[in-house]
């Protein structure tokens, strides 16, 4: 199914570039990207052009990335303030205040490739490289699971040999497999190198949530002189992954680019381009929208990256991608400092790590000494408990639900019942549900008494009463020790 609003903007907008082309180069055309930014320069002042905007963005239907660049390029506080407020109540009707956690696994740090902005990239001599066995991935995910998460994001540098399609089969396999006391991943969203339609349809049989891959940047030049050698040098073959993941079955995407390395006007126009050419040509918009930004690890430096955002232009672009894809998820990982999560949050994101490592064996080992194996370095270095007492504190509802995609609802199933609001009302019993999971199996006793009391103020504002009463049922038979329930 197509969304004729997507189509009627495009017309507006006189804007001739192919948007449901396969070629990379045509869906995300550089003089469209160029047009728009010049487009948004021209208009960035003008109050009558962007008050439309922002009442077209009010009907929570969406902008084309034309718009959307208008509203960044806007400086006047009083609008950008507006913009703000209009996420939070977008935010707030399409996700409540419901915050979904996870967790990155890091599988593998052997990788082929030369990006400059990565230290797993092959020519780094000084980190340890380290792949987990079938053993240490048991390990990592029981650890995990004694923290309380059911959602992981699987990680793997690109390697041939050590990181094979056939390793991260089974290593998903593996994961699944394991249940250990109270706990269960149930969901495994992949993080890997683009690949073949045929290995994308391993992963979709293997059972995968969200296949996610950052762009990285949508600037071809740019992206050719920061990923200067392997296989991900490929433009073409790494922009037009999620057609091909698409093509296999794959519903649910993840797009992101990593803001800092190009002009980030650049990357976000890029960003809703590819959004927008995934919803014309599939009719599935991406499933969520990561923004990570630049950040320090072991041979990188920030400095060495003059485009390097700061919060300010950070909140805007977040703000901005939620009244423009309303829909989709929104995340941030503990790239981020507490300060800043905090902003972010009331502004769009949907998603959020907690208690992460980013090392390869990091979550097992814990107590002891750390290797140096990680891709970044982590600022939000909070326990998962405490991420859970914070948002509790902040009026956030801590999500661990995976229902979703274990009741079939992706895809374009998934976006119709979010579009229409109907998404309310599995989620928001589905996020106390699997709450009241993590209060009974893993809390401390002051986040069980804070969630406990969220939870009984939440299930009151059910609005269906048949939901209400199953909901209710279903938190008294978790304390009577039954779980993974899903509406
Ligand atoms: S960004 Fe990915 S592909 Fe590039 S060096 Fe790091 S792990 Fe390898």
């Amino acid at each position: 199914m197509k969304f004729q609003w997507k189509e009627e903007i495009i017309k507006d907008n006189n804007m001739a570039y192919k948007i449901d082309s396969k070629k990379a180069e045509e869906f995300i055309d550089h003089s469209e990207v160029e047009d728009t930014l010049h487009y948004a320069d021209l208009h960035k002042n003008n109050r009558e052009l962007i008050e439309q905007i922002l009442k077209k963005a009010a009907l929570c239907k969406g902008l084309n990335h034309r718009e959307a660049s208008v509203l960044l390029a806007c400086n006047e506080p009083d609008l950008i303030q507006r913009i703000y407020d209009l996420a939070k109540d977008i935010k707030h009707r399409f996700y409540g205040n419901r915050i979904v956690m996870f967790a990155p696994l890091y599988l593998s740090n052997y990788c082929v490739n030369g990006c400059t902005y990565c230290p797993y990239h092959l020519k780094n001599k000084t980190i340890a490289r380290k792949k987990l066995s079938q053993q240490e991935i048991k390990n990592e995910v029981i650890a995990l699971q004694d923290m309380g998460h059911k959602r992981l994001a699987l990680e793997a540098g690109e390697h041939p040999i050590h990181a094979p399609i056939e390793y991260i089969l089974e290593s998903i396999k593996t994961i699944y497999s394991i249940k250990h006391k109270n706990g269960a991943i149930r969901r495994v969203n992949v993080n890997i190198a683009a690949t073949t339609v045929e290995n994308y349809k391993l992963l979709k049989e293997a059972g995968i949530g969200t296949y996610i891959l950052f762009q990285e940047t949508y600037h071809k030049a740019n992206y050719e002189s920061l990923h200067p050698t392997g296989p991900k040098s490929n433009y073409t073959y790494h922009t037009e992954a999620m057609d091909r993941a698409m093509e296999a079955g794959i519903d649910d995407v993840g797009i992101g680019v990593l803001f800092g390395l190009n002009t980030y006007r650049y990357d976000f126009a890029g960003l809703l381009m590819h959004a927008e050419h995934l919803e014309a040509l599939f009719g599935v918009g991406p499933h969520t929208i990561s923004v990570p930004r630049i950040c320090p690890a072991d041979d990188i430096a920030t400095s060495d990256f003059p485009n390097a955002i700061s919060d300010e232009i950070f909140k805007k672009i977040v703000a901005i991608t939620r009244i423009t894809v309303p829909y989709t998820g929104i995340i941030i990982s503990t790239r981020e400092s507490e300060k800043s999560r905090r902003e972010v949050l009331e502004v769009g994101v949907s998603q959020i790590s907690g208690g992460s490592r980013t090392s390869v064996g990091g979550y097992a080992r814990q107590d002891s000494k750390e290797e140096n194996t990680s891709q970044f370095d982590v600022s939000d270095q909070r326990t998962l408990d405490e991420i859970v007492s914070w948002l509790l504190d902040l009026g956030h509802v801590p999500s661990f639900c995976t229902a979703c995609y274990r009741m079939g609802r992706t895809g374009d199933r998934f976006m119709s019942l979010v579009k229409s609001g109907q998404i309310a009302n599995c989620c928001g019993p589905n996020s106390l549900i699997t709450l009241k999971e993590y209060l009974e199996d893993y809390a401390s006793k002051e986040v069980k008494t804070k969630g406990l009391k969220l939870i009984n103020k939440e299930v009151e504002t059910i609005p269906s009463p048949k939901i209400k009463e199953i909901a209710l049922k279903n938190l008294k038979a978790i304390v009577e020790g039954e779980r993974d329930f899903r509406l």
